[in-house]
């Protein structure tokens, strides 16, 4: 079977969906894969370390795509590369299914047999394609190095002759698979780090990473975790409560870290203005949730600002796309896990749709979007 890799068209996406390792371990495997000249240029990879690796280059997108039985994306792609896709293409990516319904029924128009990411089920034999936590890592990574950025002061305690530095106080809210690895950087960098989230499990893994859990630790709050292990959408009550908890601490924050999500949901509101309005002069706030929707009150998508009280609200999207070459890297080896299952055990091409995984990431099939969560 023959893989594509194009250039990422979306405005600002660095990543690529392959590597020059993984190119080799594909060929290893049996595939054939064509990269798209200057695939890899945003993440510091060139084009002769994929044809060393084994790819044929093509010129451009239609022409990588057109023999493609199989292409490979970070994101969804554009009109012009479906156009290009022959009939029955599957393809792969960070299709972003809930909110880019336009390129999923494009998609399904095409007769494209499409898989998203981000419905990869999060079970043990799946881990190893598990892409929103290999993007999420670095995204929490990202964020405590764009607040140290943003910040005029340092980070760690420092005691020196003209006198001491404080140590700084971070607040991480929303301890998933990011907010683990913000707390994580943020003590590696010698903040204070406090840490919040409404799934019990997080206070274990918060206070093993050396940082204090704060939580409105009620019923609701023991109830909170689905089955999958996502957080459920707190009632009102739960909201109010929170949010006085969050008056209190917030104000006394140097920087605050925002990474809460709910899966197919708005990103919940954890930053109100007032909350902000409190926080002192030179303080930090980075919502890594901009793209859902936010959860800091004021945020600008795309945007880093100073609010008229002094605080600078970074809301930089896609920060695995400014660790692009690591990212990249991760994700590569995603998807070259992903692509082993439409193979047969003598390395035939055979997906087989009756896979856990396979049905559970299938958006679109035979004219159609098919996944029950998008109907
Ligand atoms: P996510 O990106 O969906 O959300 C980020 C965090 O925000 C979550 O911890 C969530 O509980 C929290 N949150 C939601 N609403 C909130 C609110 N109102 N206030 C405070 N916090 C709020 O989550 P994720 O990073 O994908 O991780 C979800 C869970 O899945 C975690 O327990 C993680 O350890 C687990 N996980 C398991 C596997 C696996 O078993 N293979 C892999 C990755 C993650």
């Amino acid at each position: 079977p023959v893989i594509a890799v194009t250039k990422e068209r979306r405005a600002g996406e660095t990543r690529v969906a392959a590597t020059p390792e993984t190119v080799k371990k594909l060929v290893g495997s049996g595939f054939s894969v064509t990269v798209e000249r200057g695939a890899g240029a945003g993440a510091s990879y060139p084009d002769d370390e994929y044809e060393a690796a084994g790819a044929a280059l093509a010129p451009g997108a239609a022409e990588a795509i057109g023999a493609a039985d199989i292409l490979l994306k970070v994101r969804a792609p554009v009109d012009e590369e479906i156009a290009a896709l022959k009939a029955g293409a599957i393809v792969v990516g960070l299709l972003n299914p809930h909110q880019e319904k336009d390129a999923l029924k494009a998609l399904a128009a095409k007769g494209a047999t499409a898989f998203a990411m981000e419905f990869v089920p999060r079970i043990t034999r799946a881990q190893v394609m598990d892409a929103l936590s290999s993007q999420a890592n670095l995204a929490g990574y990202r964020a405590v190095i764009e607040a140290a950025a943003a910040y005029g002061k340092a980070l760690p305690m420092m005691m020196t002759a003209a006198g001491t530095v404080a140590p700084a106080k971070v607040f991480v809210m929303g301890a998933g698979v990011a907010g683990l690895q913000a707390i994580a950087t943020a003590k590696r960098l010698g903040a204070v780090v406090t840490a919040t989230d409404v799934r019990p499990a997080a206070k274990e893994q918060v206070e093993s990473l050396g940082g204090k859990f704060v939580a409105v630790e009620d019923e609701e709050f023991r109830q909170a975790e689905t089955a999958e292990g996502y957080a459920k959408e707190m009632s009102p009550e739960y909201q109010a409560k929170q949010a006085a908890l969050v008056s209190d601490h917030i104000r006394k924050q140097d920087i605050v870290v925002t990474t809460a999500l709910i899966p197919g949901r708005p990103a919940p509101r954890l930053v109100t203005a007032e909350h902000v309005a409190s926080m002192r002069h030179g303080s930090v706030l980075v919502d890594l949730a901009v793209e859902q929707g936010g959860n800091v009150e004021g945020v600008r998508p795309g945007e880093i600002f100073q609010t008229e009280g002094g605080v600078t609200i970074v809301g930089l999207a896609n920060l695995p796309g400014r660790v692009a070459a690591d990212s990249s890297a991760l994700y590569a080896r995603n998807l070259f896990a992903f692509a082993g299952l439409f193979l047969d055990k003598e390395g035939g091409f055979a997906p087989d749709y009756e896979d856990e995984i396979l049905k559970a990431a299938l958006v679109t099939r035979d004219g159609a979007v098919v996944h029950p969560a998008l109907q």
